[in-house]
């Protein structure tokens, strides 16, 4: 309505005065106005009607304003609001609960945090006690969030240049099948060489010394990299055999992205400790945390854990938790990510792949998928250069935009990531969107 774009056009203006952005040089961006959101779709300070597969930053996995959701949080509001966290409440006993249920092996145990960053310095500190070893050990190319620690673990180059939080952060190479950095052509080989490396990376650091490996389960943000078959096994071996911790982080794959409920499902792998935010509640209040095996909760069984947080297990963020996992398990959508990927987004990437010269690589699975767009096939030259985005890319985001798509661009990728319970035609008619603003870049394609 007239009003809705009359408050976005003023909320605009206050924020190009008052609000300071993310990962933003302030003067240079035009930020997008959102004046309404609703199931897969949200409405521009324009009033145009865009398809989100971005679902945000990968949160909104049962898609904007599901009314179950919406009910649960304004409940919670109007009984307990808010609470000490050293007290018991309902919505945070039923939150973990349901998280420790849900989460592999024996992680019967959930310490709540705001979001994922801090999710990701606790599990850290947990394995740091556990184990009275100080190193970590994190791959180039993940996210592992914003924080001083999280984004020393993160090894990306917008790393703040004056950050000293990498005391006892060390990095290895990835498995990463399409640009591999062993020289691998299978999928087997490049398993094979990357455990290698990394129980030599293991060595050279000092086994005794190495408290835990953080990995991403599919690394998501740096690109929807499924990991080659054996790797993520191989991985678990590793670390048990040094006595190390394993932590998967599925901040951003956790609670069904990928088509299962934890992306570590896929390969049957249990790890010590499981960060997890974002899909929990979709977002709708922010809530990330640790759900802990048994074997590391006995550390702290008669030794107090030596961290907390005001809104740990926040009632409103639990609560809505609640509600939509319970959503989402009486809605199928977990099953329904996976078929989205088999039936439809998989299939449809493939046909985009084979239309456009400037697709180099079409990967992922359930409802989370990247497009990676390259100059050259043969070289695979980046459409945007490691760390950054390009005038190419920009215009590629532009025209999806204008054509009613919101994507999720990550530097010289695209990431296809609608929410779970999207319907089929919606999807469908986002991938067709996207098909149709691939014309930018192929003429941007050299040799
Ligand atoms: N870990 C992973 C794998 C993520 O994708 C993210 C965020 O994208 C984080 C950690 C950090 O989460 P947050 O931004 O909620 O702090």
């Amino acid at each position: 309505s007239e009003d809705l774009l009359a408050a976005g056009r003023k909320a605009y203006d206050l924020d190009r005065e008052h609000v300071f952005h993310s990962w933003s040089a302030q003067r240079t961006i035009t930020p997008m106005t959102v004046v309404q959101t609703e199931g897969p779709y949200v409405w521009d300070g324009k009033g145009h009607r865009l398809i989100d597969f971005s679902c945000q930053l990968i949160n909104t996995n049962i898609g904007h304003s599901h009314p179950k959701v919406v009910a649960a949080i304004q409940e919670q509001a109007a009984g307990i609001a808010t609470i000490n966290p050293a007290h018991v409440n309902a919505a945070r006993s039923e939150a973990a609960r349901l998280v420790a249920d849900l989460a592999p092996g024996d992680l019967n145990h959930v310490f709540f945090t705001n979001a994922g960053a801090d999710a990701v310095e606790h599990a850290v500190r947990m394995a740091r006690v556990h184990t009275g070893r100080p190193k970590v050990l994190s791959a180039y190319r993940a996210y592992h969030g914003g924080t001083d620690l999280a984004f020393a673990l993160t090894a990306d180059p917008r790393r703040n240049p004056v950050d000293k939080a990498t005391a006892g952060v060390a990095h290895f190479m990835p498995a990463y099948p399409y640009r591999s950095y062993f020289h691998s052509t299978t999928e087997q080989e490049e398993s094979e060489r990357a455990l290698a490396h990394l129980e030599q990376t293991i060595l050279l650091e000092g086994p005794q010394s190495i408290a835990a490996v953080i990995l991403e389960s599919v690394p998501g943000t740096a690109g929807i990299y499924v990991p080659p078959a054996g790797y993520l096994q191989g991985v678990r071996e590793l670390t048990r055999k040094y006595g190390i911790l394993f932590i998967a982080d599925e901040v951003m794959v956790g609670f069904g992205r990928t088509g299962q409920w934890f992306a570590v499902n896929h390969w049957g792998v249990e790890p010590d400790l499981l960060t997890f935010a974002k899909g929990v509640n979709s977002g709708y209040v922010p809530l990330g945390g640790v759900a802990l095996s048994d074997a590391v909760y006995e550390t702290f069984a008669e030794t107090p854990y030596p961290g907390g947080l005001t809104y740990s297990g926040h009632p409103l963020a639990c609560a809505a938790a609640v509600a939509t996992l319970n959503a989402m398990q009486d809605e199928g959508m977990v099953a329904n990510a996976a078929r989205l990927g088999a039936e439809i987004i998989g299939p449809r990437l493939q046909e985009i792949f084979e239309a456009h010269p400037s697709v180099g690589d079409v990967r992922g699975l359930g409802a989370f998928w990247a497009v990676e767009l390259v100059k050259n096939r043969e070289t695979k030259e980046p459409m945007a250069a490691y760390g950054g985005s390009s005038p190419e890319m920009n215009e590629l985001v532009a025209e999806c935009k204008k054509l009613g798509l919101l994507p999720f661009q990550n530097m010289n990728r695209i990431h296809v990531a609608p929410p779970l319970n999207a319907p089929d035609e919606v999807v469908r008619h986002g991938l067709d969107i996207l098909d149709q603003a691939l014309a930018v870049t192929d003429r941007y394609v050299t040799g």
